[in-house]
């Protein structure tokens, strides 16, 4: 068996046990790999052992991944998801390409999606990027506004709002990991409140993942523990 399918196995059943250890459904958080800055090759390696959803944070990059695939792989029906930082230029391509977006964090950048969102597509799926730990160089709405733009995004026609995605400030502690997420359950929970049907809290990162799952996350975001450590210099 090769690597990443090693890695991916073991990364499964670590989130089977963790739902279990803290009680949460079976199978009810779900994976999704992120595979920037890997090759191509690494998500087809990743698709041929049943990997579905893999996550990018470069336009140009994952454009020419998605491509490749199409081309070459069309039986590979993947899903892609856009969970990094979004320019106004580059909003056309990602409504065009991708099945999911979680870092919207901005009106704007929402409209613009909804409006360049092909009718022929299904809606686009949106998380809303929350900077939970209040860091000044984050992306991210601050928590004290993202129900006002929740609100405001959740009627545009061509997007489903789905939830809220973080990334927290990092930590070794389990106790303040867990204290991050628990604020952005809360945000979900009071915007549930106010009517939204919201399913997505997209939250846990190869370092925090077990404290993610014990408070609520339905997708975990997992690029090094599948794919390795990245060369960014590459
Ligand atoms: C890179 C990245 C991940 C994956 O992080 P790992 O620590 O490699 O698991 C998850 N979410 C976002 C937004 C990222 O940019």
């Amino acid at each position: 068996m090769s690597l990443i399918s090693d890695n991916l196995q073991a990364v499964s059943q670590h989130i089977r046990a963790t739902e279990k250890q803290y009680n949460r459904q079976p199978r009810e958080v779900s994976l999704l790999a992120v595979s920037k800055t890997f090759p191509v090759q690494a998500i087809i390696e990743a698709a041929q052992w049943g990997q579905v959803a893999f996550g990018e944070n470069y336009l140009q990059e994952a454009l020419d991944k998605i491509q490749f695939v199409r081309e070459n792989q069309p039986e590979l029906a993947l899903e892609w998801h856009f969970i990094g930082p979004i320019q106004s230029n580059k909003t056309r391509a990602i409504a065009e390409h991708f099945q999911w977006v979680h870092s919207v964090d901005r009106e704007k950048i929402a409209q613009r999606l909804s409006e360049q969102r092909p009718a022929t597509l299904p809606p686009l799926n949106i998380c809303l990027q929350i900077n939970i730990s209040g860091e000044v160089s984050k992306s991210g709405v601050p928590p004290a506004e993202a129900v006002d733009l929740a609100l405001r995004i959740a009627g545009l026609p061509q997007l489903r709002l789905r939830g809220l995605m973080a990334v927290p400030e990092p930590s070794e502690n389990l106790a303040e990991q867990r204290a991050a997420f628990a604020a952005l359950r809360k945000i979900q929970e009071t915007l549930q409140q106010r009517g939204l049907a919201l399913d997505t809290l997209s939250m846990g990162m190869s370092s925090d993942l077990d404290a993610a799952i014990a408070e609520g996350s339905t997708m975990v975001r997992i690029g090094t523990a599948i794919f390795g450590k990245r060369d960014y210099a590459k």
